[in-house]
């Protein structure tokens, strides 16, 4: 069912390509119509063009608050071809059909975006174009929809190869998109609206994401996935420039992102983050980003084979150079130099991301997730604990170099699966224990883990002997700790608010540990 273009309506906030449309349908024997602000822009490119007003014999009044609001427009949309009381009521008062509309919508989320005030908000609340939209999407069995100037093309070439028609296909398709854009709208006006009223969480769960890619399956072969963002525009895995390699995959993506807002935590160092299954295997800062890099490796290589690999800094060659030793999934960074472009480009199947910057790690944002029959959101944890936050609870206060690497670990272990034990020596990861369900478990598999990447580079001395460990939560008990004494560390940070604390603090001090609180847990499940 194809359906003629004799009529179009044009009225955009975002005219972008404007021009080039209307001289295309105007060329093909299209009368236009357009409000205000559209109607001179076609007007001066020497383009026929009618003003709404003096098609309806209606002025827009109210600062535009009503431009198309008008049963000429209603009607010669919504009105059924192929009904013929639908057409004897439009001949009976002087409707003529509007078969096709472009319509994009006053700039709401940008204008929310950009800090405007309530009333320059309210202001950009469109009423008319979503109305316009909706009626010529429900119409769709005639009526062609255009809400994206990316579709003017389609729909112009469409028209070409049918006789200045379009399919019923393209219209049908163009209609879900029309409706996923007013419903994407609308949320975002109640998600402001929810704000004004401060509500953090509003009553409502209003969810949109522009589909990014629709990915070859989800976290196993048998699950459909896709990739949605979000509009916050955030450097990070969202945003990012893929500059070669495969597709990237539903475990790519998570693990990508667990790798870069994990490096993120650091900015005075050249730091390296490199991650497996959503945990990392290695991180550590260095002089230099091949320094870190060769440190973060050194944590366990065995594991950071195929994994992901983070830098926080423009990654230059000699660092490429290393890394394409390595069989890795994905590397991300702020950027690349030419020569580590050119490094990585033998490296076909490795997949290159460019965020263009660092991520926030106490930008505000919220997390979502999905239970069995609901959703459960919170804020992201931004929380970071700072040097002079911290309580010294232990006779020995811990030395400058031992609070570094407590701050260091404390850091990395907020993005470690709880419970979260990590060791670390000198600005680097020497074992981490992650996402086993008693603590002492995780410290004794961190040191254990250790033990065997000392073993298999064959040093004598145990890498733990002179760490210090940090606990995402309160050690419940003093085993925890008393197993980071057997591996030899010499300083302890953990939050702190066990109802043992003082057990643990008494072991502590019986073994010269020094220990901080932190008074902030990181638990991440
Ligand atoms: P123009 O720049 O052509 O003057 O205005 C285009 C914008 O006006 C489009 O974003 C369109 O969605 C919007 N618009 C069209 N009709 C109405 C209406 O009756 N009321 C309001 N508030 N906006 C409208």
């Amino acid at each position: 069912m194809t359906a003629r273009i004799a009529r179009a309506l044009i009225s955009v906030s975002d005219k972008s390509g404007l021009v080039e449309f209307a001289k295309s349908l105007h060329e093909k024997g299209v009368e236009i119509l357009s409000t205000g602000g559209s109607a001179k822009a076609i007007e001066a490119a020497g383009i026929p063009v009618k003003e709404v007003a003096s098609h309806t014999g209606f002025p827009e009044i109210m600062d535009g608050r009503v431009k198309t609001l008008h049963p000429k427009i209603h009607g010669g949309l919504l009105g059924r071809r192929s009904v013929e009381s639908h057409m004897q009521a439009m001949t009976d008062n002087d409707i003529t059909p509007i078969d096709l509309v472009a319509v994009n919508l006053y700039p709401f989320e940008e204008t929310v975006a950009k800090g405007a005030d309530y009333d320059t908000c309210i202001e950009n609340i469109d009423i008319g174009g979503p109305g316009m939209i909706r009626s010529a999407a429900k119409n769709h069995e005639s009526v062609t929809v255009i809400v994206d100037p990316a579709d003017y093309d389609r729909v112009i070439a469409e028209m070409g190869d049918n006789d200045g028609a379009t399919t019923y296909e393209t219209r049908r398709a163009l209609a879900a998109k029309a409706y996923a854009r007013t419903g994407a709208y609308d949320a975002a006006i109640s998600t402001w609206f929810a704000g004004q009223l401060g509500e953090t969480f509003p009553q409502r769960l209003n969810v949109s994401g522009e589909l990014k890619q629709t990915l070859r399956y989800g976290e196993n072969p048998h699950q459909q996935a896709a990739f949605y963002t979000n509009g916050k525009n955030r450097p990070g895995v969202a945003t990012a420039t893929q500059l070669q390699g495969k597709e990237l995959s539903f475990n790519n993506l998570n693990d990508t992102d667990a790798a870069f807002e994990l490096v993120s935590e650091f900015a005075e160092k050249p730091a390296v983050a490199i991650i497996k299954h959503a945990n990392p295997c290695g991180v550590a800062e260095g002089e230099t980003l091949i320094d870190a890099y060769h440190k973060a490796l050194s944590c366990d290589p065995v594991s950071a084979f195929g994994g992901i690999i983070a830098v926080n800094r423009t990654l230059d060659a000699a660092t490429a150079e290393e890394i394409a030793k390595l069989f890795a999934e994905v590397v991300i960074a702020p950027d690349a130099d030419d020569a580590a472009k050119a490094v990585l480009a033998s490296k076909k199947n490795l997949r290159v991301l460019i965020t263009g910057g660092m991520a926030d790690p106490e930008a505000e944002d919220m997390t979502l997730r999905s239970l069995a029959g609901g959703y459960l959101l919170q804020n992201r944890d931004a929380g970071r604990v700072k040097r002079e936050e911290l309580k010294v609870v232990t006779k020995r206060a811990p030395s400058e170099q031992e609070l570094d690497d407590l701050l260091f670990a404390f850091r990395v272990g907020k993005h470690v699966k709880s419970n979260a034990i990590v060791y670390v020596k000198e600005g680097k990861t020497v074992g981490i224990g992650a996402g086993q369900m008693s603590r002492v478990d995780s410290s004794r598999i961190a040191a254990w883990k250790a033990e065997e990447a000392g073993k298999n580079a064959g040093e004598d001395a145990l890498r733990t002997a002179g760490s210090v460990v940090s606990s995402d939560a309160f050690f419940p008990f003093a085993d925890g700790l008393l197993a980071a004494v057997k591996a030899g560390a010499t300083a302890v940070i953990q939050p702190g608010g066990s109802m043992r604390d003082q057990e643990v603090i008494d072991a502590a001090d019986e073994n010269n540990i020094a220990m901080v609180f932190t008074g902030m847990r990181h638990f991440r499940h």
